[in-house]
């Protein structure tokens, strides 16, 4: 079951730089930041109410987000439902016809379970579904 919107990733060249708008001008809190190494990526949380706004910044050339930074310059790359079974999830989405990037769920940032759908199966928009892990709390 899709319990709520858990994150919305935007894709960023430098987080350095980005953060200043979240944090300045908008007035939210930094958690944390973390690099997902197997995404080559840097992220950065900011809470807004009960979800999150990820930025994503490439760390190597080859990074996914560096590709799509390429290709479409920054901003909106992906929205993220946090679902309590992500393999059920992921099964609905394939029974669906839906076009999966993740057959199975991988570690993403803060040792969430997470897997995407393709862009060309959710009308271009990346989705990725997450499941907290139990070791980690809430
Ligand atoms: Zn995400």
């Amino acid at each position: 079951m899709i319990e709520k919107i858990d994150h919305i990733g935007i894709a960023v060249k430098s987080i350095e730089t980005a953060r200043k708008f979240y944090e300045e001008t908008l007035g939210l809190v930094c958690e944390k930041e973390e690099v997902v190494v197997s995404q080559k990526v840097r992220t950065a949380f900011f809470t807004v109410g009960d979800i999150h706004i990820e930025l994503l910044e490439p760390t190597s050339d080859d990074s996914p987000i560096a590709g799509f930074i390429e290709k479409k310059g920054e901003g909106f790359h992906h929205i993220a439902y946090l679902t309590d079974n992500i393999e059920k999830q992921i099964e609905t989405a394939r029974e669906h016809g839906c076009k999966l990037i993740n057959e199975k769920p991988f570690e993403g940032a803060g040792g969430k379970q997470v897997a995407f759908l393709h862009p060309k199966s959710t009308n271009s928009v990346l989705t990725e579904f997450c499941k907290q892990n139990i070791s980690e709390g809430v």
